[in-house]
């Protein structure tokens, strides 16, 4: 270490020989010897430099060494500099260096003698490194533990997706396992009611029942299906297998290095897979180019590129929204790189030393599983929020939804000082549809009505489908008049317009309650439901296909 940073010693005396003498004796590689021939100058030094040690004569014109050493003792900075004092005073007298710090403080007697002052420096010198050594492995020390609570907590995250992931893989396949379940009983429901309608001759009031049976066995095979489609293909099993690779279509990989050797390496440890298809760009711009025109499955990256480095790769991609994993090839000692990489969105990491073919397929397979694994799951997600806040027969906003918005609303009316208007529509006399075409009938009599009044409200009204063949609007910034003129259109609109069911041309009115509130009174989203319930209730007393406001 002595090497890298010269050791510094101040040497002070006001007689330009006797320094002279001092930095003889003590010139060696390794040490600077720096010279002041009085007080003040010293002082002014000893700010400037980092010294090891002060050699200090104590009897100089003006400020004498004893001054100097006090002035430095006040001084956070310089108080721990250790000083060697150089004095024409006898042994006897040496109590005057009482005070000073023991083991900072030493003493050296004129006339010098060469290889006393040699050792005695030789002794400082040597506290000095070990004290800097010291620090310098603290420092070390303290960068490792913060450096090792930071992978700590990454591999607790990382961790905690992948319990995550499994849950949701876990969760999936039991609802493919149910809907599989389900299959068998609603196979022997449905073929029974077959048989029956094959064997003929049931009564007439048993028809219609067991015309509903077969429809709600429909129903349900619909949503068997729908929990099959959550999750449509087996996960594919490749750890231990032979050729762990084993998929249908030609996987296309791109290489980002612009090392010729390393490349080749790549190329040759994956020539005995023709199914892989592997390019190359040597920069991240000329890969960015090639990942817009052109998909690939699966991306390897060395970390340091000639316009930039991985990190800034993995950025471009995460901003661009491309999901292609990426594998990050490290050379030896970069784990630290790489769990940065993967801290940053990189799916694994291999180091360079251990590029053989088999290394490479188990790392292709396991990182194009886990991205399909990751997109299915997203897909998944999509879906089963789609679900749970659509209707299934319309395809509107089912209650729940209707009702997380209404308090949303209602919340949106005190702070904002909106007012807000609530329709509920209901069909009427709609059980005689039923009755007298079918309950499929009904349905898509239902579906329609359902689209109708998608298309006749606003963009930033929610429509929802709030029991059987009743339906409510929530409309935001709308007072009750205008509500009422909105409603009374669409429900002339329905009145006029002909439902068809295989031929049979059909009309139907809806009656609708309509209520609404502003920021001057607080009211409850419940409490505006019963309003226009209350209406709608009224509406239906004074002979249907009206609007009556509350
Ligand atoms: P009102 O004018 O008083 O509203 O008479 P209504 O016949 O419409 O009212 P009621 O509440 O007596 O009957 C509602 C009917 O709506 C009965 C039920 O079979 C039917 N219904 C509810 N949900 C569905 C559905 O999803 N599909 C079909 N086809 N019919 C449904
Ligand atoms: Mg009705
Ligand atoms: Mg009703």
């Amino acid at each position: 270490m002595s090497e890298e940073e010269p050791i510094k010693i101040l040497v002070v005396d006001d007689r330009p020989e006797n320094l002279l003498a001092i930095e003889g004796v003590l010139d060696r590689p390794g040490l600077t010897i720096i010279s002041a021939t009085s007080g003040n100058e010293a002082l002014g030094l000893v700010l400037e430099h980092h010294f090891a040690l002060i050699l200090l004569d104590v009897q100089m014109p003006g400020m004498d060494g004893f001054e100097v050493a006090e002035l430095m003792r006040g001084s956070e900075k310089t108080r721990h500099i250790p000083i060697i004092f150089v004095t024409a005073i006898s042994k006897e007298e040496t109590h005057v260096f009482t005070g000073y710090e023991k083991g900072a403080v030493d003493y050296l007697f004129k006339p010098l003698d060469p290889i006393i002052l040699r050792g005695k420096v030789n002794i400082f010198v040597e506290l000095f490194q070990r004290r800097k050594q010291l620090q310098k492995n603290n420092a070390k020390l303290n960068e490792m533990v913060v450096e090792l609570e930071r992978v700590n907590q990454q591999i607790r995250e990382q961790q905690k997706s992948i319990i995550e992931e499994e849950r949701l893989k876990v969760l999936l396949q039991m609802a493919g396992a149910t809907a599989h379940e389900l299959n068998q009983p609603l196979m022997v429901l449905m073929g029974n009611v077959q048989l029956m309608e094959m064997d003929g001759g049931i009564p007439s009031h048993l028809t219609e029942r067991i015309n509903r049976i077969s429809q709600a066995a429909n129903r349900i095979a619909d949503i068997v299906k729908k929990i099959q489609t959550l999750r449509h293909d087996e996960p594919k099993n490749y750890a231990g297998g032979k050729t762990i690779l084993n998929l249908d279509q030609p996987v296309s990989i791109l290489s980002i290095d612009d090392r010729d050797n390393d490349f080749t390496m790549l190329q040759q440890a994956l020539s005995d897979q023709p199914e892989l298809k592997l390019s190359r760009a040597k920069r991240i711009d000329e890969a960015m180019d090639r990942i817009d025109k052109g998909r690939f499955d699966l991306i390897f990256l060395e970390y340091i590129l000639p316009d930039g480095n991985g990190l800034e790769f993995l950025e471009s991609i995460n901003s661009k929204g491309v999901d292609t994993p990426v594998v990050v090839i490290t050379s030896q000692g970069d784990e630290l790189i790489a769990s940065r990489m993967i801290q940053a969105g990189a799916s694994d990491y291999l180091p360079k030393a251990k590029l053989s073919n088999k290394a490479l397929l188990r790392i292709i397979s396991n990182a194009l599983e886990k991205a399909n694994l990751k997109r299915e799951m997203r897909i998944a997600q999509q879906k089963l929020t789609e679900m749970s806040i659509r209707d299934e027969l319309t395809g509107m906003f089912n209650r729940r939804y209707f009702q997380e918005s209404l308090e949303r609303e209602i919340s949106g009316v005190h702070r904002y000082k909106h007012s807000l208007a609530l329709c509920i529509m209901d069909l009427d006399h709609f059980k005689l549809v039923n009755d007298s075409y079918g309950h499929l009938c009904g349905d898509e009599v239902l579906q329609e009505f359902g689209k109708i009044l998608s298309e006749s409200i606003r963009k930033y009204d929610v429509a929802c489908r709030y029991g059987g063949e009743e339906f409510a609007v929530l409309l935001p910034d709308t007072s009750i008049d205008e509500a009422m003129v909105l409603c009374d259109r669409f429900r002339e609109r329905i009145s006029k317009h002909v439902f068809t069911y295989n031929r049979v041309k059909l009309h139907i009115t809806t009656s609708v309650g309509v209520a609404a509130c502003s920021a001057q009174k607080e009211i409850t989203g419940q409490q505006l439901v019963d309003l226009a319930d209350k209406a709608l209730y009224q509406a239906k007393k004074k002979g249907r296909n009206q609007v009556v406001t509350a």
